[in-house]
């Protein structure tokens, strides 16, 4: 891997001193790209997601063997918000805005790693009002009566805030309707293309993930057992039979 990427090397979880939940990942981010981390319920994906962001901590999780590298350098060893400093942030599953403040107010709390003038935050504001003009409309509501595809949209806007090169997004489509999944992508990709963030993108559903992403790992029982082109994954029987539900 070059400069640019985010890999993760033989990477081994274990909760509680005794539950090995990963059991030797290994997968790599190119820098612009999309990838996708695929898997049923309890494969391992929000478990890895944490193991880059160093969230396990509080949750009695340990990584106990590989490591994790950003542009050439080990960040294993960082604590979240250093590494949402080197541009690496995660978008948490289920949203987590804090419903008593209004969008408006989770979005500045995202900026909270950066010490910027009234007139960057606005900026930083606008642009992410650009990407998701239903915030704007909605800027003044209180996050917490505001839809589920709305809060999903104030959690990734959130984050880009803080101005990342990469979003570790686990689970976007987790509850939502079909049509605001597909604006929820619809987003993501232009993100990706537009501001150039590259997205490691943990979901159950394969089908949609793989429509957008470049590439795709499959995540069973802690292990990587596939991995390929999001073309190649889309086409393949195996994946059509054992995850999409078309056999
Ligand atoms: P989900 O779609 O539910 O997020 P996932 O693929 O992301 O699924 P993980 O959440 O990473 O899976 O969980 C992987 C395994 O680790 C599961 O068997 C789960 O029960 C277990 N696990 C997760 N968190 C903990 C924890 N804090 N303590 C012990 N075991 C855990």
């Amino acid at each position: 891997p070059g400069a640019d990427y985010l890999s993760i090397n033989n990477i081994e979880v274990i909760y509680d001193h005794v539950i090995l939940v990963l059991k030797g990942v290994s997968l790599t981010v190119p820098k612009g790209k999309i990838v996708a981390l695929l898997g049923a319920n309890g494969a391992g994906k929000t478990t890895t997601l944490k193991a880059i962001s160093n969230l396990l901590h509080a949750e009695r999780g340990d990584v106990t063997k590989g490591s994790v590298e950003f542009k050439g350098g080990r960040v294993d060893q960082l604590t979240p918000s250093d590494l949402v400093r080197q541009g690496v942030i995660q978008v948490m599953e289920g949203r987590h805005c804090f419903g008593h403040l209004s969008i408006e107010e989770n979005l500045l709390t995202g900026a909270y790693t950066q010490s910027l003038s009234r007139g960057q935050l606005n900026e930083q504001l606008e642009k992410v009002y650009h990407y998701f003009p239903r915030l704007k409309t909605r800027r003044k509501s209180q996050a917490g009566y505001t839809s589920g595809g709305e809060q999903q949209m104030c959690a990734i806007g959130r984050a880009l805030m803080a101005n990342p090169e990469m979003i570790l997004l686990d689970e976007p489509s987790m509850g939502l309707a079909p049509q605001i999944v597909e604006e929820i992508f619809e987003i993501v990709k232009d993100l990706n293309a537009r501001e150039n963030v590259s997205f490691l993108l943990a979901e159950q559903n394969t089908m949609v993930a793989l429509r957008y992403a470049d590439f795709g790992y499959i995540l069973e029982s802690g292990r990587i057992v596939m991995e390929g082109a999001a073309d190649e994954l889309r086409n393949n029987e195996d994946v059509k039979e054992f995850y999409l539900g078309l056999s």
